[in-house]
């Protein structure tokens, strides 16, 4: 009787102990001192390092690459606490350097972990061990992090134009009322440069469309060329340009237009072996107190490049009110 007891306990134990062995998390148990006490095949699988060779060693000295400070940090308030810890792949990604094999791809990669540290009692109750429990989230968390990438492309599409890489004009105006918004509450000055190719019909026209198309490539990339870190271009219509100017008074805006003037007037853009000489006409206008709305500040600056326009193209005019 006794001895069919006893052997059943030890079979529960050694099937416990082939459970532990297969099942697919890591399972590592330390001692108060960082000694290895438990190594499950998991472990094995993918640190390459037996369980002999594992138990008894000192988890950091088996693992230099562990973060030691944030791991004995973590492990002391489990031993002291009583209580569980965790860490998600997003917190660290992971805790012990492994590679995760890939089906989807068939290549390998980082493995990405969550973690969970649990505290293992001994017969006086008092916790003299600690387990930790590392999962394999890998799947989630490349799919995640692919998510995000495939919404910041999307992002970033819908604020692009597509002939020229500029802004696009409803983003663009957005960042055009955010400068006003700032220029209103700082203070500091702020100028707006208009730009449209002049007789670009005529281009079309004499060149074809796709010519036309070059044009304003060529246009928007002298623009990128020319610009400041930290002037903002967009496309504002078919072949008109807008360019904010911030911490830039009307004066200091007209060196800058006049440099993208002289420029695009002097370099030709040659389309299918043949040159396309042309230029272009800008209105530039600086914010002033009166303003109530962006609206107006854009609306100046092209009354400022209609005045360029009516006296004859190829030109820069400060809006006068
Ligand atoms: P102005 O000097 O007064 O500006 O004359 P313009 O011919 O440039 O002026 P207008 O605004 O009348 O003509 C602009 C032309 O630009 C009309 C339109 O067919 C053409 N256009 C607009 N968008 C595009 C585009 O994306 N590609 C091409 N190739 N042409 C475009
Ligand atoms: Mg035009
Ligand atoms: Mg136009």
């Amino acid at each position: 009787m006794m001895n069919g007891n006893n052997d059943i306990e030890l079979s529960r134990l050694h099937w416990l102990m082939q459970v532990l062995q297969t099942v697919d998390a890591g399972l590592v148990v330390v001692d108060r001192q960082f000694e290895i006490q438990l190594w499950n095949g998991f472990m094995e699988n993918h640190s390459g390092i037996r369980t002999s060779q594992a138990r008894s060693s000192n988890i950091f000295n088996l693992f230099p690459d562990l973060p030691e400070q944030w791991l004995t940090r973590k492990l002391e308030s489990v031993f002291t606490l009583d209580s569980r810890a965790y860490s998600t792949w997003e917190q660290r990604p992971h805790l012990f350097k492994f590679k995760s094999y890939r089906p989807l791809t068939g290549k390998s990669e980082q493995m990405y972990q969550n973690v969970t540290i649990i505290p293992l009692t001994g017969t006086d109750k008092s916790v003299s061990h600690a387990c930790l429990l590392i999962y394999d989230v890998t799947d989630i968390a490349t799919s995640k992090i692919e998510l995000e990438k495939a919404n910041e492309e999307l992002a970033r599409l819908s604020r692009t134009d597509r002939l020229t890489g500029l802004n696009n004009r409803g983003h663009w105006e957005e960042r055009l009322e955010q400068e006003f918004r700032r220029v209103k509450r700082s203070k500091t000055p702020s100028s707006l440069v208009m730009l449209d190719i002049d007789h670009f019909k005529q281009v079309n026209d004499t060149y074809g469309h796709q010519a036309g198309d070059e044009v304003i490539r060529v246009v928007a990339a002298t623009l990128i060329q020319l610009q400041r870190e930290t002037d903002i271009s967009g496309r504002y219509g078919g072949e008109e340009f807008g360019i904010i100017l911030p911490e830039t008074n009307a004066d200091q805006a007209m060196v800058m237009a006049e440099r993208l003037r002289g420029s695009i007037e002097q370099s030709p853009v040659t389309y299918e072996g043949k040159q396309i000489s042309f230029t272009v006409s800008l209105g530039i206008c600086e914010i002033t107190p009166e303003m109530e709305e962006y609206t107006q500040w854009l609306e100046n600056s092209d009354q400022a490049l209609f005045s360029s326009k009516r006296n004859g193209r190829n030109q820069t005019t400060i809006y006068t009110s």
